[in-house]
């Protein structure tokens, strides 16, 4: 027999409050982190980045959970982790005055390794490496894609020039957010292709030694950019609480060996190699050890967290509500141009759509609307004046007021 309707109308309502309790929980333990981070003050813009793009999430989601779904979705369970220890083989990474960031780095995985194994023993913890070898950066990327991992977390070192007193922690998710700003420890980290013997193939004509590389390197978008900022600042707030390190924030920049990982990633320096403080705590191993602990920490947090609020689609509403992907529409011709000639050229995530008589040139996709307008004013600062944003579901093009009513800014 069925429910009367008003008893159907108070079920979807408490559907509804559940839900947006869930998410302000959420929203608020990653609010918590990101505010301790704001001691750094470089965090503020992309927390408040992030904090926009949580609540409209929240505010879409809570509008789509009206409909109860038609099976009980299953819980979702982190159960892969690659731990990706930068460097190694005849990498050395950066040099301290009597350490390698190799062997540094390959002891901190293997001790986040061993913590995550000891506590989450379901969990399958994978090393790209676990001895001192050298392996490509793509090679990484494709170790946790093929394993299908969760979550890939990549540790190492910093440097900065000659002996100096900076000090402290940085972990990094890829992205556009003051790319110019971190463009050193970008370049130095991307330079390890140099060691490999056919690198203009695997990497698509990557230039480590180039700027424009690298700000066009830094336009790939995560699809998982608020998950990595969920462990990255949780990360950065466990180095100052708990390892009582000095933190020096969330940052984003572009790093090959995150580009094509496909899962949430973040990147660590650990601390300076050119900084006698930083250099004596790296390579004792308490200090390698307290670093390992206070990731691990991170990460736990992290999985609790995820896992109490994540809810996996189950295929029917995957099928119901398709997914929208944003692009930046450059301009429309009324015949084909050439897309290795000017202006073009160098752009590799621009694409040619067919559509009536005219062919569009189109830049994505971007999973929101926000990462859409950022990228978009840096190709208008490019010179495609008028470039403007357009949604597509699968093949169709749709209004952008269908699928988000959050406003351009
Ligand atoms: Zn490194």
């Amino acid at each position: 027999m069925k429910p009367p309707l008003q008893n159907v109308s108070i079920f979807c309502i408490k559907q509804e409050m559940l839900s947006l309790y869930i998410k302000l929980i959420l929203n608020i333990s990653m609010l918590r982190a990101m505010y301790l981070n704001f001691q750094n003050k470089t965090a503020m813009p992309i927390a408040l980045c992030l904090l926009f793009t949580l609540l409209t999430t929240s505010l879409e989601s809570t509008v789509q959970d009206l409909d109860p779904p038609a099976h009980a979705a299953p819980p979702y369970a982190l159960s892969t982790v690659v731990i990706d220890a930068g460097h190694g083989g005849k990498d050395p990474g950066c040099l301290g005055s009597h350490v390698q960031e190799k062997d540094i780095a390959l002891k901190i995985a293997l001790s986040l390794g061993n913590k995550i194994k000891i506590a989450f023993p379901s969990i399958n913890v994978i090393y790209t490496r676990d001895k001192d070898v050298f392996i490509p950066l793509h090679e990484r990327a494709k170790i946790a894609n093929r394993a299908g991992a969760d979550l890939f977390i990549s540790i190492h070192c910093n440097y900065i020039g000659k002996r100096n007193k900076a000090t402290g922690t940085e972990t990094y998710i890829m992205g556009l957010h003051r790319a110019q700003d971190n463009l050193e420890v970008a370049k130095r980290e991307n330079s390890a292709i140099l060691l490999e013997d056919d690198y203009t193939a695997n990497y698509d004509g990557y230039d480590p030694e180039s700027n424009e590389g690298h700000i066009i390197l830094s336009m790939y978008q995560n699809a998982h950019l608020e998950q990595s900022a969920a462990l990255a600042y949780a990360i950065e707030e466990k180095m100052t609480h708990k390892v009582e390190r000095k933190s020096r924030g969330v940052k984003q920049a572009g790093f090959l060996v995150l580009r094509n990982t496909a899962m949430p990633s973040v990147l660590i320096e650990t601390g300076f190699l050119s900084t006698d403080d930083d250099e004596d705590f790296l390579s004792s191993s308490s200090g390698q050890e307290s670093i390992a602990e206070g990731i691990f920490q991170a990460f736990a947090a992290y999985k609790e967290d995820l896992e109490l609020h994540t809810v996996v689609e189950s295929p029917a509403q995957q099928t119901v509500e398709p997914k929208t992907a944003f692009f930046i529409q450059l301009a429309a011709t009324g015949h084909e141009l050439d897309l290795n000639s000017d202006p073009w050229r160098g752009y590799e995530n621009v694409r040619v759509k067919q559509e009536n008589d005219y062919y569009k040139y189109l830049a994505g996709p971007f999973e929101s609307l926000h990462t859409a307008n950022v990228a978009r004013k840096k190709f208008d600062g490019d010179g495609f004046n008028g470039a403007f944003i357009v949604a597509y579901q699968g093949e169709k093009r749709v209004r952008i007021e269908e699928v988000t009513s959050s406003a351009l800014n």
